[in-house]
């Protein structure tokens, strides 16, 4: 038995009441909908012949501390607005993005698109913005033990590509209009967006068109007024669940998809300009002093967001950029160092790190930043995948959505948190997206 403070679950995956529960939690995954498509180059396979299977997710709830989860729940609001004030925000988004862009080629092709679309007269493009965002924490807990008292650290706050809660009131405006989904091809996360197409279907009578990026260069166009028309009708909402790394635009084509939408009159969900401020190096520049207080008022909003933050740090040649890179190469146990990137799989771990920088010019360096290694309090529970069962210490990640509607006029329609995401890894993985075959799906047992 594995003692978790005020819980105690069964540990031993040969266990014939685990063993049971396993085969009953299948059985609920796959009868309700928990499901993806099976991973490995069977993608194509696995479309033709119609096969699903189970979301990787943890048998037990993982605990949990209740004021953490309430704290990251209470702040969300003020996150949705303090991103779509950075967003806002030219000159914020020029002075820290334009260091990057010297060497991140990605970030300058969408960096070139936000331009575009700044420079585009007001009256000739959207201004009404809509976010579904997720900020991600972990617990902090040097000893590794979980307690009740221990605070929520921000990993990252997710602009694109977050999975769908509910669009719900977020699209009641737009009745008859179509929604259009750019998604990746053979995406194995396709039930996740498929729930999303019937609930729109269903519930509001909205269509929904899943196209992949190769598709809106096929049958996209914009009419002479920038609508985006889709088999003759005009997309009101564009979701991106794609987009969000440089392999999603494998030609020039895919590019030209992407400004073409981005100059449409339709909502997007994001626009390029929420895409920017959802980088890693905005993040790092938000933790400076006096940085949070450029976009919010209250200072104990402030203060309150401040405290999930844990050390963030520039690798450029200034002096808190040097004197960083200094630590990092003194102790590169303590630090995870981040690319621009998205998706999980990119960060580069603790001992990893020094050697990676020895390849790296000043400019592929500034691209960077670096992070405080979060120790979050391992915990005990099952986790089950492809059917079986693997019992470990685990580490959950906690995400919290927020939706958000406004206008550049400075109306805000929605401004909400809508509901939670616990995903849970192994104690020896690095990193914990699901869709990345590092986590399962988890749901907290708040204590
Ligand atoms: P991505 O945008 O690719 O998801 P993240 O910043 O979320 O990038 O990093 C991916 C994963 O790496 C996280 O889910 C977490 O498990 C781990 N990770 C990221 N930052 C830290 C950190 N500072 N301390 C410990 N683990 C981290
Ligand atoms: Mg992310
Ligand atoms: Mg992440």
């Amino acid at each position: 038995m594995a003692s978790l403070n005020t819980v105690t679950y069964p540990s031993d995956p040969a266990d014939p009441r685990v063993r049971t529960l396993g085969e009953l939690a299948v059985d609920y995954a796959l009868s309700h909908g928990l499901v993806m498509k099976p991973a490995a180059d069977g993608a194509q396979l696995s479309n033709a012949a119609g096969l699903a299977v189970h979301a990787p997710l943890a048998l037990f709830p993982s605990p949990f501390p209740r004021a953490g989860f309430e704290r990251a729940l209470t702040i969300q609001p003020h996150l949705n607005r303090l991103f779509d004030r950075i967003a806002a925000d030219d000159e914020f988004l020029e002075t820290y993005l334009s260091s990057l862009i010297k060497a991140d080629e990605f970030t300058r092709r969408l960096y070139d698109l936000y331009r575009v679309d700044r420079e585009t007269p007001r009256n000739q493009r959207q201004t009404a913005v809509m976010g579904f965002h997720r900020s991600d924490y972990l617990l902090h807990a040097p000893d590794g033990q979980l307690s009740t008292a221990q605070t929520i650290q921000q990993v990252e706050f997710n602009t694109v590509s977050v999975s769908f809660a509910s669009l719900g009131q977020v699209t009641t405006d737009f009745h008859r209009a179509i929604v259009l989904m750019v998604v990746q091809p053979n995406e194995r996360n396709i039930y996740d967006q498929r729930f999303v197409e019937y609930e729109l279907q269903t519930k509001h009578n909205i269509n929904l068109v899943r196209l992949t990026v190769a598709e809106v260069t096929q049958k996209v166009k914009l009419d002479s007024a920038n609508h985006a028309m889709v088999n003759g009708q005009e997309v009101a909402v564009i979701y991106y669940r794609w987009g969000y790394s440089p392999d999603d635009y494998n030609c020039e084509e895919d590019w030209t998809a992407r400004g073409l939408l981005e100059r449409s009159w339709a909502i997007k969900c994001p626009n390029i300009a929420y895409q920017l401020a959802g980088t890693k190096k905005v993040q790092e520049v938000l933790s400076r002093p006096g940085a949070l207080e450029r976009f919010i008022d209250e200072p104990a909003v402030c203060q309150q967001l401040r405290d999930c933050f844990t050390g963030l740090y520039p690798m450029d040649s200034s002096p808190a950029g040097r004197q960083a890179v200094a630590q990092a190469l003194e102790s590169p146990e303590n630090f995870v160092m981040k690319p621009q990137r998205e998706g999980g799989g990119n960060n580069i771990y603790g001992t990893d790190i020094p050697g990676v920088l020895r390849h790296m010019n000043e400019s592929e360096q500034e691209a960077h930043i670096l992070m405080d290694l979060i120790r979050p309090p391992k915990v005990h529970n099952l986790l089950i995948r492809n059917g079986e069962l693997h019992h470990g210490p685990v580490i959950s990640e906690l995400g919290i959505f927020g939706a958000w509607l406004s206008d550049e006029d400075g109306t805000v329609h929605i401004n909400e948190t809508r509901g939670h995401l616990l995903r849970t890894k192994v104690e020896s993985s690095n990193e914990g997206g699901i869709a990345a075959g590092f986590g399962v799906i988890d749901s907290p047992l708040l204590i």
